[in-house]
């Protein structure tokens, strides 16, 4: 078994002295330092009362009271900050939310892939344009898309904080400006879908829910103001540790929050997200991220891919969360179409033996990239719905349940992933392919994908 260091001291920075993947390399360590004196003296973005109150929302998930949303742009751009790609991811996430609750009987937590997801692991450092090896893009927060910014700049660090903090601060302001407000009627567009069934189908399940927001409204169920704004966290990989160390504070529990076994008054939160997930390529038990990802009070998730193991995956839950808190870590399995049926039963009975209570998401998008045969990157929305459904098939025969669902999406109409209700093919691929990186689902297709999980709830 390896050594896992847990029982040693946890401090922000002790992950410096474990092995780290995806290392940056600065060219200039001044200013390297100066952006992180910067950062450690900016106030948190995020607060303790909020991710308390998702971590306890996330009890409810891990226990089957409720059901997780969370979804947003593969890479998130510094230019996704402007009102529009922010309003229609909003409007999108709330959607599907009441799509879900209506199929599910739960509440839904809803959690962006927003407000910070500019952080890219790569499986090569360097890429070949044009003929000529240059660094691969990593993300806004490290280097440029374009070939001329490939260098990393330190800058970018303090921009991605900026970044962070203005577009969470606009979701703020539309939250409470009444962009969810449930009172004024929603644009579902349904006129996309080709086949006729569906369409009835969907129609039927847009009427059911219109229909009883009304009737909610109409005997004036809304006493406490439930209907005029809905909550909705921020999250991305925290994958470069300088960053999230430098938002790492010490700071005041909330009054009703008593930590397992800690009779502190205060603990350690990043805030720089409400929720931050390890990668599938940093979740070495020995290593960096798992090192800092262990001693912060907010609820994490790690991805789980078909190369983890039964034992690792134990190993794992008891460095990240020794004291079993329900609601603390999230799961987020991401094996594959074809991989799914061997690999999550025995995870979720490996998982139920160690006595460790989780949320169980499901991201049907990233064991299901493939290439044309033109070498662009897509997905089957056919593919991604069946990870889905073979997963919420394999939590009930494991006497589980399927806490929530992890989506690449965006609010455009875009044209990146394949299938779905328009009948998207390779051939219109090119007609708006702008991700930076993986393949996303566009409005409509992750409506659709809300509709059919709603669906098997009421099958
Ligand atoms: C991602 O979520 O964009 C990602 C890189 O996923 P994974 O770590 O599961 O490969
Ligand atoms: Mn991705």
């Amino acid at each position: 078994m390896a050594t896992n260091g847990a029982s040693t001291k946890w401090s922000p920075d002790s992950w410096r002295s474990k092995p780290i993947k995806q290392v940056v390399t600065y060219e200039y360590a001044s200013a390297v330092s100066s952006a992180l004196t910067k950062l450690s003296s900016l106030p948190p973005i995020v607060t303790p009362t909020e991710i308390i109150k998702l971590k306890s929302s996330l009890r409810d998930a891990a226990l089957g009271k409720a059901f997780l949303l969370q979804g947003g742009d593969c890479a998130e751009l510094f230019s996704y900050c402007a009102d529009d790609p922010i309003d229609s991811k909003i409007k999108l996430l709330l959607q599907m939310s009441l799509v879900l609750i209506w199929g599910s009987n739960k509440p839904v937590i809803r959690i962006g892939r927003m407000a910070g997801q500019y952080a890219k692991p790569r499986s090569s450092p360097t890429e070949v344009v044009d003929g000529k090896e240059i660094p691969s893009f990593r993300g806004d927060i490290l280097n440029g898309f374009s070939v001329e910014e490939r260098r990393v700049d330190p800058e970018r660090l303090v921009s991605a904080y900026f970044h962070s903090a203005t577009t969470l601060n606009y979701i703020r302001g539309q939250l409470a400006s009444g962009i969810a407000d449930l009172h004024n009627p929603l644009d579902w567009g349904l006129g996309h879908v080709r086949d006729e069934q569906l369409q009835t189908k969907y129609s039927k399940i847009v009427n059911s829910i219109s229909d009883s927001l009304r009737f909610m409204r109409t005997i004036g169920a809304d006493t406490a103001g439930q209907l005029q704004t809905v909550d909705l966290y921020t999250s991305h990989e925290g994958l470069v540790l300088e960053y999230e160390q430098s938002l790492t504070r010490r700071l005041r529990h909330p009054a009703n929050y008593t930590p397992h076994g800690s009779p502190d008054s205060k603990g350690w939160y990043n805030t720089s997200a409400h929720f931050i997930w390890i990668g599938d390529r940093t979740r070495q038990i020995d290593g960096g991220h798992v090192e800092y990802f262990r001693g912060i009070e907010n609820p994490i998730g790690i991805k789980v891919g078909p190369s983890m193991k039964d034992d690792e995956l134990i190993e794992l839950l008891d460095i990240v969360n020794p004291s079993k808190e329900i609601g603390k870590v999230t799961l987020i399995t991401r094996y594959g179409e074809d991989k799914v049926e061997k690999m999550l039963g025995g995870h979720i009975e490996a998982v139920k033996r160690s006595g460790h209570v989780v949320v169980w998401q499901c991201d049907p998008m990233h064991g299901n990239t493939r290439s044309t045969p033109e070498g662009i990157k897509t997905r089957h929305f056919e593919s991604i719905f069946s990870e889905l459904q073979s997963a919420l098939k394999i939590h009930k025969q494991h006497g589980s349940f399927l806490g929530g669902m992890h989506l690449e999406l965006t609010g455009d109409a875009v044209t990146e992933c394949v299938g779905g209700g328009a009948g998207l093919a390779e051939e219109d691929l090119s007609l708006n392919y702008t991700t930076y990186c993986d393949p996303r689902l566009n409005e409509k297709q992750a409506l659709e994908l809300a509709f059919l999980v709603a669906g098997h709830y009421r099958e």
